[in-house]
């Protein structure tokens, strides 16, 4: 019944898969300046910061390179190769908006999406390092699952006292992505899975990019881009107070995404939407900070999606995770308490530090023939290079 919608002509016209024919028209490019312009002043995909002495990097680069992005690059190929999957889920109407943007995939590791107009003509941009960064905070979570019970109970006391090794695990492969913001090569998580939890990952990681990229679209739909608009919805949220503007139009473009859905694959669609924040609900949680105001906590956009799934599965045995949600709320604010003080707060535990914990954590984990090792000790590819069959 799914497969319904994959009838529907070719949503991307502007996006070939195949290279431009000579004599064709010209593919829509994005000149040097507005990919420097996009790199400065483009909504951040969250509300966690880049360092501005790494966006100058990327601005010098641009520059030297005279970077001009094609929808015909390789990387936006590759990115709508992953799409096409979850594309089937997406009503023909929106398939239609879709196709009347321009999307770029930004080959740096900076992470940024946003929205932005070109000669009248909305555009999307997407950067590879928003991509990796989903894509290995699913492999993280994956690889979190594989950890034994016994790590549960286990403590390394020089790292910390309140904090079983599972945990500090978790953390310290996350902090390891963390680290990436300010480009330092990803952890290599995906060396240890399985291909079934690889093809599970696919499922997650393409779901999670093509929210994105509906969510990019709903700012241009609900015209975020000339506007302060806002709509009356109402959101839950646990951590947040009230909303700014700027906050409530990411809500919106959250909820257009879904709402682009045809109505079967909405449920899934919740956690696609938890996948794409997932890496910024990790880092609130373990840094207890929010540090912007231009986006609504993370761990309020997952439990509003939390909340929409239970709304819409009523029927079918789905329950809000209230008590969850609860647990991750009093976490972060536990965690903000103490975020400033160096012993309490695992953020400020640099990258060796936290390849430390790595390494002691793998000696226990030899006796339950887990090795980690090949996480640091083997380069990450970049999702859009991936292939699972
Ligand atoms: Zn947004």
């Amino acid at each position: 019944m799914l497969g319904q919608a994959s009838a529907v002509m070719d949503p991307f016209p502007h996006t070939p898969i195949t290279p431009q024919v000579a004599g064709a028209p010209p593919m829509p490019t994005l000149s040097v300046n507005h990919v420097i312009r996009g790199i400065q002043q483009g909504r951040l995909a969250s509300s966690v910061p880049v360092d501005l002495d790494v966006l100058d990097a990327y601005v010098e680069r641009a520059l030297a390179e005279k970077l001009a992005l094609s929808t015909a690059s390789t990387e936006t190929r590759q990115l709508f190769e992953h799409l096409e999957a979850p594309l089937t889920f997406v009503s023909p109407q929106r398939r239609a908006a879709l196709a009347d943007c321009d999307v770029f995939v930004l080959p740096f590791p900076l992470c940024v999406s946003y929205a932005h107009e070109l000669a009248g003509r909305p555009l999307i941009v997407l950067s590879t390092g928003l991509i990796d960064l989903i894509a290995n905070a699913i492999f993280a979570s994956q690889l979190q699952s594989l950890l034994p019970q016994a790590l549960e109970t286990y403590y390394l006391l020089q790292a910390r006292h309140d904090m079983p090794a599972s945990d500090l695990v978790a953390n310290a492969l996350f902090l390891q992505l963390h680290a990436f913001r300010g480009c330092a090569p990803l952890p290599n998580c995906q060396a240890l899975l399985s291909p079934q939890l690889l093809r599970q990952s696919q499922d997650a990681i393409d779901g999670a990019l093509l929210f994105i990229v509906l969510h990019e679209l709903g700012h241009h739909r609900l015209g975020h881009l000339d506007s302060d608009r806002i709509r009356p919805l109402r959101y839950r949220l646990i951590v947040g107070d009230a909303l700014s503007i700027d906050q409530q139009q990411e809500l919106e473009a959250d909820q257009f995404a879904l709402d682009s859905l045809i109505e079967p694959a909405q449920a899934i669609g919740t956690f696609w939407h938890q996948n794409a924040v997932n890496f910024f609900m990790q880092l609130e949680l373990v840094s207890g900070q929010l540090s912007g105001t231009d986006h609504p906590a993370a761990i309020d956009r997952a439990f509003h999606a939390d909340a929409l799934r239970a709304q819409m599965g009523k029927d079918l045995d789905v329950h809000p995770r209230r008590a969850f949600f609860d647990t991750l709320a009093a976490r972060y604010r536990a965690t903000q308490r103490h975020a400033h003080e160096p012993d309490n707060a695992l953020i400020h535990t640099s990258r060796a530090g936290c390849l430390d914990i790595l390494k002691q954590s793998n000696r226990v984990l030899a006796d339950f023939g887990i090795d980690l090792s090949p996480v640091w000790e083997t380069p990450a590819p970049g999702w859009l290079d991936t292939r699972v069959s």
